[in-house]
């Protein structure tokens, strides 16, 4: 027998549950509002809570008995993982409850938006034209989903029957899904920028934060549609919000946004009694009240689940889990993501030509020298000998870049390795400075100014940019895009140049403007880190080959 506490508890929840449990010796009570540290009793072995809820380290800690810690829900992320495992106590979920509700709740966002529904409903009190009642088909369309599990699938599932073309992304794919649901896999970035309308069935995990976020958002399609009925974090609200404002995306429909519990009347009244509003959720409700003013906007508070078959699926499969959990069973158990993130590597191209020759390269197009091409296959072997697998490889748009990229994979016998050729990572602009012999520069402007140039901070060059310049291209990227990819356990390899790796190596080890000026990145390196969750430098370690000429 164990003391059970439900909450956030409904009328239907408190029938439903209390059925489930009545054979059992268990004692529950119901609290119909969410947890808090001030609702808690002591005693309690069992608590089961619903998405509103989160259970945090102090309440963990608050409940001593505490063993297990029921979600009447699929996802997880309101729960401190961490902390459960650290004080013992197990967490379970309901991992598959509705999959087709939340898949049917989607379309009927997606057809309420491009149907325009609410303001069809309006028109019989006001002046309504029919022209402004003009929707779009689906049939035709190409639908996009993020992460193809039960309820990603269903949603293919639909999308074939209104005869869509489809695409999906997801970090760990099944292929042999492909022909089973008539669809075809795609990279996230190219799917973001390949589909009408765009459908998100992945978890919230560190690695899926944002996982939409500005730069996706200006690449999908002109008058795209966005539905989100996963969780609100997985897009940047402003982000979204600027991509509506300015016209570029046709709609979005979601069920889910960050700071959602602001959709609540009592908690938006709640936060207002408090004398110090936290600035993200201030921030997180006027983006709220701008998305509910939107036209081509629909929210909806959470309610995906909400069926009366899904909310039953959910109580029995709750309080399965408890009776189970009591026979030393835990089918649902839900373990923390994993804690191995992948490697970033960073490596500066191999000599180009005009490296040879002591010219400012700039963002001209220059290849490299015999010796580059010799060089690349130095590091390659040294890839080889790391024994690290790339999973993914980056370089600048500069073709030094991609010729050393492709010796080293090809030394390294790592033929397969998708290589993405991204603009954040180009050198930095010289300017008028490009062609440039530094040498003679030197001579021309005097050491310490020569100096400056090459290494300060904030230096101007005429007509080309600043280390700062290429710091605010380079970071952004880094966070957005290669940071996911890490912290889904991914070994991502960057081949970019002096400047733009020192730019992220500036962020990764946190270097102040002042110091930038003494950190080189050599010719020759590879230096491995292993980054912490912000994205900040945990180890590193350094791998060097020898950049003597083949036959000097
Ligand atoms: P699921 O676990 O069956 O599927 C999730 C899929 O996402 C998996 O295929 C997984 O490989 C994939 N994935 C993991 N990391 C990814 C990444 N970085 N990029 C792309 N894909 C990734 O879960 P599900 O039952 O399909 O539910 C999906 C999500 O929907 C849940 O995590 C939950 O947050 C949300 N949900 C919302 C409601 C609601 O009422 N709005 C209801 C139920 C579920």
């Amino acid at each position: 027998m164990s003391l059970i506490y439900f909450y956030d508890a409904t009328e239907l929840d408190k029938e439903q549950l209390t059925n489930a449990l009545r054979e059992t010796d268990h004692h529950w009570e119901y609290v119909p509002d969410k947890i808090d540290i001030s609702n808690l009793n002591p005693d309690t072995e069992v608590i089961s809570i619903f998405v509103t809820s989160t259970v945090t380290r102090e309440i963990i800690e608050a409940l001593p008995r505490l063993r297990l810690i029921s979600c009447r829900s699929t996802g997880f992320n309101n729960i401190d993982l961490a902390a459960a495992e650290e004080h013992g106590v197990t967490v379970t979920n309901v991992p598959t409850y509705g999959d087709a509700t939340v898949a049917e709740y989607a379309f009927t966002l997606l057809l309420a938006l491009v149907r325009k529904l609410p303001l069809v409903l309006r028109t019989e009190n006001e002046q309504i034209g029919q022209s402004q009642l003009t929707g779009t088909d689906l049939q035709g369309k190409t639908f996009g989903v993020i992460g193809t599990g039960h309820i990603g699938q269903k949603s293919l599932k639909i999308a074939n029957g209104f005869s869509m073309k489809t695409l999906a992304y997801d970090a760990f794919p099944r292929l042999e899904l492909q022909d089973e649901l008539h669809f075809k896999y795609a990279e996230l970035d190219e799917l973001v920028r390949s589909c009408d309308i765009i459908s998100i069935h992945a978890p919230y995990l560190p690695s899926t934060r944002h996982i939409i976020n500005r730069e996706r958002l200006q690449s999908m399609k002109p008058g795209a549609i966005l539905i989100n009925t996963a969780r609100g974090e997985l897009v940047d609200t402003a982000a979204l919000i600027e991509a509506l404002d300015s016209g570029h995306l046709g709609g979005a429909a979601i069920d889910v946004v960050e700071g959602e519990s602001l959709l609540s009347y009592h908690e938006e009244a709640a936060l207002l009694r408090s004398s110090d509003i936290p600035a993200d959720l201030l921030r997180h409700s006027v983006e709220i009240s701008a998305l509910q003013k939107m036209p081509n906007v629909i929210v909806s508070p959470h309610n995906a689940f909400n069926t009366i078959e899904a909310v039953q699926r959910i109580n029995e499969t709750a309080a399965k889990n408890i009776i189970d959990y009591w026979y030393g069973v835990t089918a649902n158990k839900v373990s923390p993501p994993p804690k191995q993130f992948g490697k970033l590597l960073l490596a500066r191209h191999a000599e180009s030509e005009w490296n040879a020759t002591g010219q400012w390269t700039g963002i001209t197009d220059v290849h490299l020298s015999e010796k580059g091409f010799h060089e690349s296959a130095l590091f390659g072997q040294a890839l080889k000998d790391l024994g690290l697998p790339v999973d993914i490889a980056y370089c600048s748009e500069q073709i030094r870049t991609r010729e050393t990229l492709e010796g080293m994979l090809n030394a390294s016998q790592q033929f397969d390795v998708d290589i993405v050729t991204n603009s954040a990572l180009n050198e930095r602009d010289y300017g008028e400075y490009t062609g440039k012999n530094k040498w003679e520069m030197k001579e021309l402007l005097g050491e310490e100014a020569f100096n400056r140039i090459r290494r300060g901070w904030n230096e101007p060059i005429p007509g080309g940019e600043t280390l700062k310049m290429v710091y605010e291209r380079v970071v952004p990227f880094y966070k957005e895009t290669i940071l996911p990819l890490l912290l889904q356990g991914k070994n991502v390899l960057i081949v970019a140049h002096g400047n733009s790796i020192r730019a992220l190596m500036k962020y990764l080890e946190s270097i102040s403007d002042e110091d930038i000026g003494g950190l080189e990145m050599l010719f020759g390196q590879i230096i491995i880190y292993d980054v912490t969750p912000e994205g900040l430098r945990a180890d590193s370690s350094v791998t060097k080959i020898d950049t003597t000429p083949p036959n000097a």
